[in-house]
């Protein structure tokens, strides 16, 4: 496999280590973000924006995920602005874009697919054979992706950076109906749809709700979103 030991790897795996998460268990962001004290928001967004993150001088955190995106695709963006949280040497408030293609942007989605789908995970969740012969089947698909809660463009990438799937096996399971495959393995669909449009998930929550509610955190109004953080400290702001 390519890049074990990629600096991106490392801080995946570091990331796991310091938050008490083994090299193979799935991570419920939700938990995460909550744990980590990250005020976390979702929202409708264009369709091209993923989300955005911010850490301010006294180091309060904030991410801003689009509600638009399948579920599977919020865990990922979520994923993604821990990278520029904690490990952007040089983090710029930016809107993170699903097709990002700057270098911090490809190593926080490296990071991400790291960090979601850790390779001691997907060793542990096929069997000897399907890793031996490079058999993975659909079901084994489905099975990882419910299980790391990601969607299936994202694993078959994994699978096929890590070298436990061919290309030409990447390439036909690209081919598969996402939803007509989870239905007949009976599979709740849920992962792959847009959802938690309005949630608010940290200690900010009520002030960041009332700016919610008068649409003041949209794409791109950096200094809304800082009000949202220091107005939740209960400082200066009225
Ligand atoms: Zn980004």
């Amino acid at each position: 496999m390519k890049d074990v030991f990629s600096k991106v790897e490392v801080l995946a795996r570091k990331f796991r280590a310091d938050n008490g998460l083994s090299l193979t268990e799935a991570i419920n962001v939700k938990s995460l973000v909550r744990k980590l004290n990250i005020l976390t928001i979702y929202r409708p967004l264009s369709a091209e924006a993923a989300g955005l993150s911010l850490r301010t001088d006294d180091d309060d955190r904030f991410i801003l995920v689009n509600s638009n995106s399948s579920r599977g695709r919020q865990h990922f963006t979520i994923a993604h602005e821990l990278y520029h949280l904690y490990y952007d040497k040089n983090p710029q408030p930016h809107l993170c874009r699903v097709e990002g293609r700057s270098r911090e942007e490809r190593q926080a989605n490296m990071f991400a697919s790291a960090l979601l789908m850790p390779y001691e995970g997907m060793l542990s969740m096929l069997p000897a054979e399907a890793i031996e012969k490079k058999r993975v089947h659909i079901a084994h698909v489905l099975r990882m992706e419910q299980y790391f809660g990601v969607s299936r463009s994202t694993l078959l990438l994994r699978l096929k950076e890590v070298d436990l799937i061919t290309e030409s096996q990447y390439e036909a399971l690209s081919q598969l109906s996402v939803i007509q495959t989870a239905r007949e393995y009976g599979y709740d669909v849920s992962l792959y749809r847009a959802g938690n449009e309005g949630l608010v998930i940290g200690d900010y929550g009520e002030k960041a709700r009332t700016l919610f509610e008068q649409e003041r955190i949209s794409e791109g109004h950096y200094d809304e979103l800082l009000n949202v953080i220091s107005y939740g400290q209960g400082g200066d702001c009225d």
